[in-house]
């Protein structure tokens, strides 16, 4: 039977601040979504006055879909664990998963209390698989982990999804610790899949949104081409290796062509096997 499961580990969910801007919603905005407020749409509008601040999030959603199609048919994978999974937009992981197989199962993952509340209502299961949905942060991958034992079959390959969240990570958080300890508890044959904000294309537009966000007490932190790699070590990078997102195995639904210039565009993404 399908599930929904909000686990929040017995603790109280943190607080719903609709005052002060949180990146799940400033997303949502960024992508023309109803679950954000004034604080957040105003972090979005400031974004916005880059062409990148809206072709941006739709080329990572591009990207999520070719993603999650490439490991649900070629790769066979047919079980899920996306952490920072954002407010649901459709197409929702699991609905692309489940559209190739009705069976799979996705365990999300986030730590923005309004996901909370939407996960419940939004991310419902075809019959034939499972969702369930974890309150969590990805600072505490153990938490994470053991949750998703609970509905994966850790015997069995699976695919981590790291969409656009290892940006809201600082090098105080250990970034790379945390990508390679929820790597490390995978069987072999899974997979890594991340996407990813770079600098590169427009290194002072960037540091001056870092700091705007870093002023709202939020993080954000591009990383170089080679910075993005680096969570890849180990394991196999699939064809075309680390590219722009929307230049990674574009396809007739994508949105956002692959040659739109990376300032527009300026997120990497790759997908990696685990040997
Ligand atoms: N993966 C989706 C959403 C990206 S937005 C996509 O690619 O479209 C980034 C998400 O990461 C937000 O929902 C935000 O709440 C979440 N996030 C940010 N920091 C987090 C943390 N430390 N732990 C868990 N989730 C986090």
């Amino acid at each position: 039977p399908a599930r929904v499961d909000a686990q929040t580990d017995g603790r109280t969910p943190a607080e719903l601040d609709t005052g002060v801007p949180h990146p799940a919603r400033v997303y949502d905005a960024l992508l023309g979504g109803k679950d954000n407020f004034a604080a957040d749409r105003q972090v979005a509008d400031a974004i916005r006055a880059n062409p990148a601040g809206e072709i941006g999030p739709l080329a990572n959603r591009d990207f999520l879909r070719r993603a999650v199609t490439y490991l649900s048919t070629e790769a066979g994978i047919d079980q899920f664990l996306d952490v920072g999974t954002g407010l649901p937009t459709a197409p929702n992981v699991h609905e692309v998963a489940q559209t190739i197989n009705p069976a799979a199962r996705v365990v999300y993952v986030d730590n923005d209390p309004i996901v909370l509340v939407h996960a419940r209502a939004l991310l419902v299961s075809a019959p034939e698989g499972l969702t369930s949905y974890v309150d969590a942060d990805i600072r505490d991958p153990e938490t994470i982990l053991a949750h998703a034992r609970e509905t994966l079959d850790f015997s069995r390959p699976i695919g981590l999804l790291l969409l656009a969240i290892g940006h809201f990570l600082d090098d105080e958080d250990d970034a790379y610790g945390v990508a390679g300890r929820l790597v490390e508890a995978l069987p072999s044959g899974s997979y890594l899949v991340m996407s990813h904000l770079t600098g590169e294309f427009q290194p002072e537009e960037t540091k001056k949104t870092e700091a705007m966000y870093k002023a709202q007490g939020m993080k954000l932190r591009a990383r170089s081409e080679e910075e993005f790699t680096r969570f890849f070590d180990g394991l196999a990078l699939i064809e075309p290796g680390v590219t722009l997102t929307h230049r990674w195995r574009p396809d007739a639904l994508d949105r956002i062509p692959a040659d739109t210039p990376g300032e527009q565009a300026p997120g990497y993404g790759a997908v990696g096997r685990k040997a």
